[in-house]
């Protein structure tokens, strides 16, 4: 199962690939964006990092409402409300757990997408987050069923998710500043699909 320890080294992972690949996704939305992706995220999970040693006495579900409403109040794009919906949805799944089981870790995944989806007004198929995190839940569901530990189902989600990926390149924007780009989008690959696959694989190397 997943500790209140391995949910902190999680949220440090995300925050140190954010910065690390902070130039890359902005890059990656100055072609179909404003080229602030890198920056936002950077930004917000910074802004969590410092304020990580306040949520450290805190419960899980605690400390995912507190990643979720920083990034809303630090990060001003799309992405801060709808990473910041995601981690508090997540929250809630979470209250009253010491430790998250497989199942509460799908749960949790679940309620991420659907908040999304419901604050974003989206669903797959539109070359968003949505084509990465759908697909990797998919994916953490099936390993688990077929009896693979926490560990193995986050590695397995992780590749589906760079699947995604692979596959926003291929699809026209129809949410988000890169819908303004029609046709043009195609080719390119989506900003936070990219980030939030970076998410999973900090899941996964957080450990159980
Ligand atoms: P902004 O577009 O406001 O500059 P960011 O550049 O930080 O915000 O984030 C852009 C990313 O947000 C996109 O690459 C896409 O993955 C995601 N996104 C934008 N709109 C939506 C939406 N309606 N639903 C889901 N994801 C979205
Ligand atoms: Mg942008
Ligand atoms: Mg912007």
């Amino acid at each position: 199962a997943a500790t209140k320890e391995n949910v902190l080294t999680f949220i440090h992972l995300f925050n140190d690939k954010m910065q690390e690949h902070r130039q890359a996704l902005t890059d990656m939305d100055q072609a179909i964006g404003d080229g602030d992706h890198g920056i936002n995220m950077s930004r917000g999970m910074k802004a969590v990092e410092e304020k990580l040693p306040t949520f450290e006495e805190k419960n899980i579900d605690d400390i995912l409402k507190g990643v979720g409403m920083t990034l809303v109040s630090t990060v001003g794009g799309a992405s801060g409300p709808l990473y910041g919906t995601a981690f508090m949805k997540a929250g809630m799944t979470s209250k009253g757990k010491d430790e998250l089981t497989a199942e509460d870790i799908s749960a949790a995944l679940e309620a991420a997408i659907e908040g999304i989806k419901q604050r974003g007004k989206s669903t797959t198929g539109e070359k968003t987050m949505l084509d990465a995190i759908v697909p990797a839940k998919e994916a953490y569901d099936k390993a688990i069923g077929e009896g693979k530990g926490i560990a193995d189902a986050l590695a397995d989600a992780e590749a589906a998710a760079w699947d995604g990926v692979e596959y926003t390149k291929t699809i026209i924007a129809t949410k988000g500043r890169a819908s303004y780009l029609g046709e043009r989008s195609i080719g390119h690959q989506d900003p936070g699909a990219t980030s939030i696959t970076y998410l999973i694989q900090a899941a996964k190397e957080a450990g159980e």
